[in-house]
């Protein structure tokens, strides 16, 4: 097997251009469980981690850039305050060590249905970009996935980073597993309040062949939350919100959890955050 270890982004775009097979390696945290279970044998690993700039985030156009190399520690660390949801969501990955390697842009790499960086990047409506010799283009990330482990991304693309507006209000993630901390979802939902919007962004894992949205439950709560007077939350609001995020969701039994109980642990999880998000609102 090649080892490619490109030290500028051109490099590494002209070597996945030529050896659309040579598989990317960013943390490695997914690509060499593949390889120590003889899951996958790529002709050739191409090396993300010289290339300058990509574990790196910057303002661009009132938007954050998060380079896709970036680790979940330094989300955690240093996008807390603007992107509240996604840091939310970092801490809950794996363990320390997973979270010093584990990148966002391998997490979108790996597209499963489970990857906690999914939810809360659809909740707040954020686009990836990816790049080619042929050039760069941005997609929104609730196109972005296609099935179980599958993207729109071209065999000679990569992922260059995620493009998301820092949050105008109140954030939330939450995940249901088998235990505490180590665990893949068995269910997880993000939420983001957009106050002046009067929006609502969702973003459900672990519940269907793709991460996705619940729009009906979005377009629910835009018209029943009481924006303007900034009222307690009815809880019956609260309710129905939960039933529509379940709604929305297309949950298989697996060994981690059946159907019917990822659906309603969906609902609970989205109660419960639409509860947190509009008290810190208005609290
Ligand atoms: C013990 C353990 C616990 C874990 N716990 C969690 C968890 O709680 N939640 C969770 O979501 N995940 C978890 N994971 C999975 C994994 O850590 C995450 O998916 C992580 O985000 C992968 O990032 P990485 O940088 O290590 O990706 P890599 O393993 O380097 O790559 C993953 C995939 O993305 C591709 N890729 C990487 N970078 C790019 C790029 N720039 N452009 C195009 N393709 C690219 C690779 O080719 C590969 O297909 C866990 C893994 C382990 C081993």
């Amino acid at each position: 097997m090649q080892f490619l270890s490109p030290a500028t982004w051109a490099e590494a775009l002209a070597v996945k251009a030529d050896l659309p097979d040579a598989t990317p390696i960013a943390g490695g945290t997914d690509v060499m469980v593949e390889l120590n279970f003889r899951r996958h044998r790529p002709p050739a690993l191409l090396d993300l981690t010289r290339v300058p700039g990509l574990a790196s985030w910057s303002l661009e156009g009132g938007r954050i850039r998060v380079g896709a190399g970036l680790p979940y520690s330094r989300i955690m660390d240093e996008l807390g305050g603007r992107l509240p949801g996604l840091a939310m969501a970092s801490r809950t990955v794996g363990s320390p060590q997973i979270r010093n390697r584990g990148t966002l842009g391998g997490n979108l790499g790996s597209a499963s249905p489970a990857g906690d960086g999914h939810p809360p990047l659809l909740a707040g409506g954020a686009e990836v970009e990816l790049a080619s010799v042929r050039g760069v283009r941005t997609v929104p990330v609730a196109e972005f996935f296609t099935g179980p482990k599958r993207s729109v991304m071209a065999v000679d693309e990569l992922i260059a980073a995620v493009l998301v507006a820092p949050a105008e209000g109140p954030e939330q993630f939450a995940k249901v597993g088998t235990r505490n901390a180590m665990v893949i979802a068995v269910g997880s939902f993000a939420l983001a309040l957009h106050p002046s919007r009067q929006a609502v962004g969702t973003g459900v894992g672990s519940a269907g062949p793709t991460p996705l949205r619940a729009p009906e439950a979005e377009e629910f709560a835009a018209a029943h939350l009481p924006w303007e007077s900034r009222a307690a939350l009815d809880p019956e609001t609260a309710r129905r919100f939960g039933e529509l995020v379940s709604a929305a969701a297309s949950p298989i039994d697996d060994v981690r959890g059946s159907a019917a109980y990822r659906r309603h642990a969906l609902a609970v999880l989205a109660r419960r955050t639409l509860t947190w998000a509009w008290s810190e609102l208005c609290g």
